[in-house]
């Protein structure tokens, strides 16, 4: 079988050029071409020697999964439905601003953990995304979200600046193919983004935080969405695993070597569970002593999931007691509604095996 180019970062890529006996730095110029320019033909790989361009061809291809669905909402955000194999689907969300283009790239096919109010938990887990499945995500919006212009210097006409680990799946669940494709990303033969603008969400995985910690520190945002131990346990249930004090602690020590100063929580709103005064005074005593700032979004329902969104009025309450104890609160804008590409709505096609879901939820809290 053809050995997909798009699986490896530069120290794969360079172990593959020295197997079929090619000098390692042709992996640089192979990274420009897969990444920057989005080529798929090998032949069309102009400054490699011919022999290498047919070798290449004959053992090798370049395949991000394929488009189910491509939906434009009326804000301008994206949404692609991708194909990844025996009927299972994931989904990547751009979302356009007016000096930043983000992209949401998805982790897994489901994922294990059960977040309570989260539509991609209550599917169940499938299996972990390939690394030519994520990056494919960055390198399939490049390619077609490119401007119409002949002016491509590498880097400067991108769209996508930004890149958030928000969408299906709980990214330091599969580990190491996530951390190859962080590698791509911050790789300047490949897309070159800053550590900052790219970023890590977590339901609160420590062991895999601290190995990120070690291995990738880039930006951090934690799915806090509960101010104390008896809450968490019900909405995001990983937290009976490792519960706030432990989370905090992983956070402080992120901290260390993040590349921005603080961390950024995400608190789900969800009327009347989570979102009354009280809880706004529990948060700010949980987090007094972590540089941090707070995304409150406004839950985005799903059929059957059984909560509301809070409303308009208790999120401004809630943000402006946050804001008033000195915490930098943003309420999260919700794009791409009438497309259901908001967060928690992504819902993919995920042909679950109970055991798999049950098999991972164990390998998780092992
Ligand atoms: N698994 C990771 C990243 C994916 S979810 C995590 O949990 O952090 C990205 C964000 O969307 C998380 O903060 C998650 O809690 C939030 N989310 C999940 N379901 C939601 C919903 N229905 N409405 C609003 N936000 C939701
Ligand atoms: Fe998984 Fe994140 Fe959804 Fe929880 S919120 S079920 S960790 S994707």
């Amino acid at each position: 079988m053809a050995t997909n180019l798009l699986n490896y970062d530069a120290r794969r890529l360079a172990d593959f050029c020295a197997e079929i006996g090619e000098k390692p730095f042709r992996a640089k110029q192979l990274l420009r071409w897969i990444h920057q320019s989005g080529v798929t033909d090998f032949v069309a790989m102009s400054d490699l020697a011919k022999g290498l361009r047919e070798k290449l061809s004959a053992l090798a291809v370049i395949e991000s999964p394929q488009i189910m669905s491509d939906h434009e909402a009326s804000d301008g955000t994206r949404k692609w439905l991708l194909a990844v194999g025996a009927g299972n689907g994931i989904e990547t969300v751009f979302i356009p601003e007016t000096n930043r283009g983000t992209l949401c790239v998805s982790s897994q096919v489901g994922c294990a953990l059960a977040c309570t109010f989260c539509s991609t938990g209550k599917q169940g887990f499938n299996r972990n995304l390939t690394v030519a499945e994520i990056i494919g995500q960055l390198w399939m919006a490049n390619k077609l979200l490119k401007p119409d212009t002949e002016d491509v210097s590498p880097g400067t006409q991108r769209v996508v600046t930004n890149v958030v680990m928000m969408g299906m799946g709980e990214p330091l669940a599969n580990f190491d193919n996530v951390v190859m494709a962080l590698d791509l990303m911050l790789d300047d033969h490949a897309y070159g983004l800053s550590r900052r603008k790219v970023t890590v969400s977590t339901s609160g995985l420590v062991p895999a935080l601290d190995r990120l910690r070690e291995r990738c520190p880039v930006a951090l945002a934690v799915s806090l969405h509960a101010p104390n131990d008896d809450l968490r346990d019900q909405l995001v249930p990983i937290n009976k695993k490792y519960p706030l004090k432990e989370l905090l602690a992983a956070c402080q020590r992120y901290l260390a070597v993040a590349p921005r100063d603080f961390v950024t929580f995400e608190y789900v709103m969800l009327d009347g569970v989570n979102d009354s005064v009280s809880h706004a005074h529990e948060l700010i005593k949980l987090v007094q002593d972590i540089p941090c700032k707070f995304n409150l979004i406004p839950f985005n329902s799903f059929p059957g999931s059984g909560f509301k969104r809070s409303s308009a009025e208790s999120v401004r309450v809630f943000r402006d007691i946050l804001l008033q104890a000195g915490l930098v609160t943003t309420v999260r804008k919700t794009r791409g509604d009438d497309i259901a590409a908001a967060c928690g709505q992504l819902a993919g096609q995920v042909m679950d095996k109970t055991r798999r879901t049950a098999n991972a939820r164990a390998a998780c809290i092992k």
